[in-house]
C-alpha cells in the first residue's frame, strides 16, 4: 500500500506495478496530485501549485519523457521590473537567463500525475480516504482509514510506503509500534516545502507586457507579491501573470476582497494600468490546506531536508518513507518527489525478495 497520491506516491506505485506487485494508493483528497494542481477550464490551464522543473533535473525529466509530457521554457524575454521601496517608482532591470533553464509542462504539471495514475489498474487509487493509523505486524501492516463521513475501516498490506509530507504524517497518522525518537524528531523538524505559499494568478485578454518589452518577471520589496512571473500557456492562448504573496506581509490577514485589491494595485504599479484589471483572478492558499500543512510554522532558513532516517525502512521493511522532503537530492521539488518514489519502490522490491 502507498499512502498519498502525490507525485512521490504515484511514482512509487507505478514502479511497483511495473515490477508486477499489486498496489493500492490511498489518498485523502478527492483528486490526485497533491501539491501539483492544475486548474483546467476548456483549452486553458493554470498551475495552482508546482510550476517549473529545471534542465539539470534528471529524474523528473526522464519520467516526463517516458510519459510523453512536453515541456517549454519559462518566458523570460525582455526586461524585469524591480520595486525596491514604498512610494518609489519601480525600475526596469536586466536579468540574465536562469542556468539551468526553467521549464514548464505544456498543459500543466498535474497531467504528469494523471498519466502516471493512468498506468495503474482501475481502482488502484482510492480517493477521499484518510489514513489515520498504521500498525506494523509480523506479517505486514494494518492500515486504519477513514472516509469522508468519518467511517473507519482497516486494510491489510505487506508493507506501507508513506508518501505524505513528514510533518503531516507525524500529526495525522498514529504509528504502532511508536516511531524511534530520532525519526519522530526528523518528521516534526522537516518543514513541508511551500506549505506557506499563497499563489496569486491574474488572467488577461492578451500578454500586453510582452508587447512592451517586459518579461513579466518582477521582484518587489514592497509587496504584497514578492515575485511575479509570466504564466502564459505555451500556445499563448491564455495570458497570465502570477506571483507569490510575501511570507510576512500583513495582507495575509486581510479578507480576500481587500487582499485582491492590494494585489491588483501592485500589478498596476509594476506593469501599468492594464495589469490592475485582469479578466479573471485566482488565489490558492496552500497554508490552509489540511493535506499539505498541519499548522503554519515559519522555519528559519536554511532547513535540512532528506534526513537520513527517512532512507531507512522500519519494522523489518514494513514501513518505508517517500515524499519530496525525504529525498537526499532535489528535496522540495518534483525532482525530489520522483527520486524518493523510485527509492522507496526499490526498497520495497529488495525487501520482497
Ligand atoms: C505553490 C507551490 C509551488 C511549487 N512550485 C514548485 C516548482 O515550481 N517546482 C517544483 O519542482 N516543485 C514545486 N513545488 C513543490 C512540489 O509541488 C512538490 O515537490 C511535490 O508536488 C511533492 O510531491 P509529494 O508527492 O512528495 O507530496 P504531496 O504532493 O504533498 O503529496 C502528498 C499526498 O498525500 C496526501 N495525504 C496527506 N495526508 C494523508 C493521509 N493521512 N492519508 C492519505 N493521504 C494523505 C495528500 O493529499 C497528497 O495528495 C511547489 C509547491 C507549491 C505548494
Amino acid at each position: 500500500m502507498v499512502v498519498g497520491a502525490g507525485l512521490a506516491g504515484l511514482t512509487t506505485a507505478d514502479a511497483l506495478h511495473a515490477a508486477g506487485l499489486a498496489v493500492t494508493v490511498v489518498e485523502a483528497r478527492p483528486s490526485i496530485g497533491g501539491r501539483i494542481k492544475t486548474l483546467v477550464e476548456g483549452d486553458s490551464w493554470l498551475d495552482l501549485g508546482a510550476t517549473w522543473h529545471w534542465s539539470n533535473q534528471s529524474h523528473i525529466r526522464s519520467l516526463a519523457a517516458e510519459l510523453g509530457m512536453e515541456a517549454f521554457p519559462q518566458f523570460r524575454d525582455g526586461r524585469a521590473v524591480a520595486e525596491e521601496a514604498q512610494n518609489v517608482a519601480p525600475r526596469l532591470v536586466d536579468v540574465p537567463p536562469p542556468s539551468p533553464a526553467e521549464l514548464r509542462f505544456a498543459g500543466g504539471a498535474q497531467a504528469l500525475c494523471h498519466r502516471l495514475a493512468g498506468r495503474l489498474p482501475a481502482q488502484a487509487v482510492v480517493l477521499s480516504t484518510d489514513v489515520v493509523a498504521i500498525s506494523a505486524e509480523t506479517s505486514g501492516v494494518h492500515v486504519s482509514v477513514a472516509d469522508r463521513d468519518g467511517r473507519e475501516s482497516k486494510l491489510s498490506s505487506r508493507f506501507a510506503v508513506v508518501a505524505v509530507p513528514p510533518r503531516l504524517a507525524w500529526a495525522g497518522i498514529t504509528f504502532t509500534p511508536a516511531l524511534p525518537d530520532a525519526l519522530a524528531d526528523a518528521m516534526q523538524g522537516t518543514p513541508t516545502w511551500m506549505a506557506t505559499a499563497v499563489k496569486c494568478i491574474a488572467v488577461y485578454d492578451s500578454p500586453f507586457w510582452r508587447d512592451a518589452g517586459l518579461s513579466g518577471l518582477a521582484f518587489s520589496r514592497v509587496g504584497p507579491l514578492v515575485e511575479v512571473h509570466d504564466g502564459c500557456t505555451d500556445d499563448g492562448s491564455t495570458a497570465v501573470l502570477w506571483g507569490f504573496l510575501s511570507a510576512g506581509h500583513d495582507v495575509r490577514d486581510l479578507d480576500v476582497e481587500r487582499r485582491t485589491e492590494a494585489v491588483f494595485a501592485q500589478l498596476g504599479r509594476l506593469f501599468g494600468p492594464e495589469a490592475a484589471d485582469p479578466v479573471r483572478y485566482y488565489e490558492r492558499d496552500w497554508s490552509n490546506d489540511p493535506y499539505t500543512n498541519d499548522v503554519v510554522v515559519w522555519f528559519d532558513d536554511p532547513v535540512a531536508y532528506g534526513h537520513p532516517a527517512f532512507a531507512e525502512p522500519l519494522f523489518g521493511g514494513r514501513l518505508i518513507w517517500a515524499g519530496t522532503e525525504t529525498a537526499d537530492v532535489g528535496a522540495g521539488h518534483m525532482e525530489g518527489a520522483v527520486r524518493s518514489g523510485r527509492r522507496a519502490a526499490a526498497q520495497v522490491l529488495a525487501l520482497q525478495q
